[in-house]
């Protein structure tokens, strides 16, 4: 289907950067502005936009959606209202407001910057996206978030959301997955951003119409678009054509064995590396590869019980564990492990998300 397209509106140049026309443009920025002014969302780090606030809530947007944080965002400002909270709370106080959301090192980083930006900056995040990109865990995204939102300056925060919208209203056909588009997006955008409020409302706005109108995984809501006679994939009937990304790579798939070893009314923890995957978090012993029943005999000599419990599945962003879970009742505890009731190993160690199944389980 073909609307009428406007063919002097954005061109991809040979070079791989889009432009567009300025009174495009003009006329994008001014139309969203005014929508987002209109429209947007109640959030609770809305109401209330401190640089604080703003980078809070962004962490935990990351990955995670907006009505699961919310919950998780009012705790965690109840329990620390400003940096310097942040920069002084002890680590197992901050992974267990941290549990359930899920990708610890979000938090860990969170307070290396807290206390980063009390050794630098006196206590106060700085306004410019350059400044905030030296903080641990503070990328392109999460500084032009707060310095738009909470400073009014005119950094854009480009994330899959705004390539999506972007890709569409342009007609992009470049791989928004790609680091060159992102970065010709993100110019493009810099040049015509405002300061402000409005630049606040642009970044919003670019959120706002990416999570709710410009939509992935099906048809977008163009009668409810502020840019439906802009944009150009709309004019030409060619919205589901984009985004346009390369097929991503397989995820790897992780057998693994998870041991629950029961001395009595305890059961064995130990924590975890502190680097890498799930770093410092507490788990039950697992192991990759399946065992069977006989090896564990062979390796387990003292237990005088040993059976299945059940199979379970996580997917993270590169691997996806498949896990077979033993019950094990040993006569006496093994060393080298933590033993706790299940009741202290709720309340008191954060277990990933990965390994909550088996928590239910012995609980
Ligand atoms: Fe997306 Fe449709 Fe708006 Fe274009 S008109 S930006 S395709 S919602």
């Amino acid at each position: 289907m073909n609307r009428g397209a406007a063919k002097s509106v954005p061109r991809v140049l040979k070079e791989g950067r889009i432009v567009t026309d300025e009174s495009l443009a003009k006329a994008c920025a001014e139309t969203l502005v005014e929508w987002c002014a209109a429209v947007r969302r109640p959030l609770p780090w809305r109401l209330s936009p401190t640089p604080y606030h703003v980078w809070v809530s962004e962490i935990m947007l990351q990955q995670t959606r907006i009505e699961a944080v919310i919950p998780y965002y009012a705790r965690f400002l109840e329990a620390l209202p400003d940096i310097r909270a942040l920069a002084e709370v002890e680590e197992d106080k901050l992974l267990k407001l941290w549990e359930g959301l899920g990708y610890y090192s979000r938090a860990r980083n969170l307070q290396k910057a807290a206390r980063q930006v009390m050794a630098d900056y006196n206590g106060e995040l700085p306004r410019k996206a350059g400044e905030l990109k030296k903080l641990p865990g503070i990328g392109d995204y999460t500084a032009g978030a707060i310095a738009s939102i909470a400073c009014g300056e005119p950094e854009p925060a480009v994330d899959g959301n705004v390539l999506r919208v972007l890709s569409r209203l342009l007609e992009n056909g470049g791989d928004v997955l790609s680091p060159a588009v992102k970065k010709s997006v993100t110019s493009l955008l810099r040049e015509h951003y405002p300061r402000g409020e409005a630049a606040a409302l642009t970044t919003e706005g670019l959120m706002e119409l990416g999570e709710t109108v410009c939509i992935p995984n099906g048809a977008p809501k163009c009668e409810l678009c502020p840019w439906q006679s802009l944009c150009r994939a709309h004019q030409n009937g060619t919205e589901e054509n984009y985004p346009v990304k390369a097929p991503p790579r397989p995820r790897r798939i992780e057998e693994r064995s998870v041991l629950l070893l029961r001395w009595g009314d305890r059961w064995a923890i130990r924590q975890r590396e502190k680097k890498g995957l799930l770093a410092g978090l507490w788990e039950f012993p697992n192991e990759l590869g399946a065992v069977t029943e006989e090896e564990l005999r062979a390796r387990f000599p003292q237990a005088e019980r040993i059976a299945p419990c059940g199979r379970a599945r996580h997917v993270f962003t590169h691997v996806e564990w498949r896990m077979e879970g033993w019950l094990l009742d040993l006569k006496r505890p093994l060393p080298g492990l933590t033993w706790e009731t299940a009741a202290e190993i709720r309340s008191r160690y954060s277990i990933p998300t990965a390994l909550k199944a088996y928590l239910a389980l012995i609980e």
